[in-house]
């Protein structure tokens, strides 16, 4: 095992109890300081740790980092673009300077002041500048449950699903960070019965309980990237709320798939975990039957054990879990997807975001949207208020969240949460 993931690593930060930020985990993530200037950054407990700072002081200088100040930056991709030697060897020496016996930050009044800082004094911002984004559809259970729901059980999975995780091109430009208000689209929409489409708001306003991964180093334009080479292009993972407009879906999505309906936003927690802190709950994936073609296969830990859940709350009430889940329910994993997505020789770019499509569980509490908790509103949701719910509302809050539960600590993602406001004028 990694040193750097022991579980008896102890910080001398205090890590409360249920933190998601334990020593083990140390996330990347970009803050905002109140003057506004955005600083490179790792957390630890309530704090994070400025990593512009420790590379201005030399920090990395002994790293394959040395002299190229990737961490002067108000982004990830640089940092990201170097590779795994690049992102263990920092992994290690923040490791390192955070343990518990170590002096160098602990002893120097000075240090400490200025690189660590309390969570509650800055804000989180995008920690990447994402060129692409694709999302795939890589659930069975929700796959089947949507496909019942729009076509009939008995066309519920479409004949490729099972050869391939299918997915689209999605929309960079509106992926936001946790936080960030989602206005409620408008579109066309076809009511029920109607023989005519309208135009106005979606009043069927849904979230998708999702995980992405981020690029690291590129793929060449014209090269596939195999299932087994996959991993070494994967930088890390974060939550993500693909919200959907679901009745600008049903009306839009044939042939093409969806457009409108997904493009007005897809919210992505600060914090990116690496695959490093996430390698010790790796575990074994659904069995997939038919096999998978050759270029398709994947064997082994190929997926990993991350519990998940979702939260709503109306404006001014508290929160109902609605949803709890785990990522290891997925049918195709993210070394699938990647290779799938270049096998025709598509590149993928440093900062690209591939997500898995909606995470939906064979419980009925694990369904990872509102279209199948409610199964289409048949079913409304009771929440803790008294209120009910077929759909989103203006002002409902989403937040979701995810952790791998180690013994006696947490390597968690933190939230990812979003407010709905009430459309725009068009
Ligand atoms: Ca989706």
């Amino acid at each position: 095992m990694d040193e750097t993931t022991d579980p008896e690593l102890t910080s001398w930060v205090d890590v409360p109890p249920g933190s998601h930020f334990p020593i083990q985990n140390l996330p990347f993530g970009v803050a905002a300081r109140s003057d506004g200037k955005h600083f490179i950054t790792s957390a630890i407990g309530n704090h994070v740790l400025d990593l512009s700072e420790l590379e201005r002081r030399g920090v990395f200088s002994t790293t394959p980092l040395a002299g190229k100040n990737v961490f002067q930056s108000a982004s990830l991709n640089q940092f990201m673009a170097l590779g795994r030697d690049s992102w263990k060897a920092v992994r290690a020496t923040v490791s390192h300077l955070l343990q518990a016996d170590n002096p160098a930050i602990r002893d120097n009044g000075e240090l400490r002041e200025s690189a660590l800082v309390s969570a509650s004094e800055v804000q989180m911002v995008m920690p990447v500048e994402i060129g692409d984004y694709t999302d795939f559809y890589s659930s069975k259970e929700h796959a089947t449950n949507v496909g019942t729901m729009f076509r009939g059980a008995d066309n519920a999975l479409m004949p490729n699903w099972l050869h391939l995780p299918v997915a689209y091109h999605g929309r960079a430009s509106s992926v936001v960070v946790s936080g960030t208000p989602i206005h409620r689209p408008s579109g066309q929409t076809l009511p029920e019965g109607a023989e005519a489409p309208q135009f106005g708001e979606s009043r069927v306003l849904d979230f998708e309980l999702e995980m992405g991964f981020f690029i690291g180093p590129p793929g060449e334009l014209g090269e596939p990237i195999s299932v087994s080479d996959a991993a070494d292009h994967i930088f890390g993972m974060v939550l993500v709320n693909d919200w959907s407009a679901r009745d600008i879906q049903k009306w839009e999505y044939q042939p093409l798939g969806p457009f409108l309906a997904k493009n007005f936003g897809t919210t992505i927690s600060p914090w990116i975990v690496t695959m490093e802190a996430l390698e010790p709950f790796s575990c074994a994936g659904p069995e997939q039957t038919p096999e998978p073609l050759p270029h398709l296969r994947s064997e082994g830990k190929r997926t990993f054990d991350i519990e998940l859940e979702v939260q709503l709350s109306p404006e001014g009430s508290d929160a109902t879990t609605i949803s709890r889940g785990n990522f290891n329910t997925l049918y195709w994993d993210i070394c699938q997807q990647l290779a799938h997505h270049t096998v025709t020789g598509c590149n993928v770019r440093t900062g690209d975001l591939l997500a898995s499509g909606t995470i939906s569980g064979s419980a009925p509490v694990s369904r990872g949207s509102m279209l199948e908790l409610t199964w289409m509103g048949k079913e409304p949701l009771k929440l803790s208020d008294g209120e009910e719910r077929k759909f989103l509302q203006d002002g409902d809050s989403v937040t979701m969240t995810g952790w791998c539960e180690g013994d006696g600590y947490r390597v968690g993602f933190g939230k990812c949460a979003g407010t709905i406001l009430p459309a725009n004028e068009v």
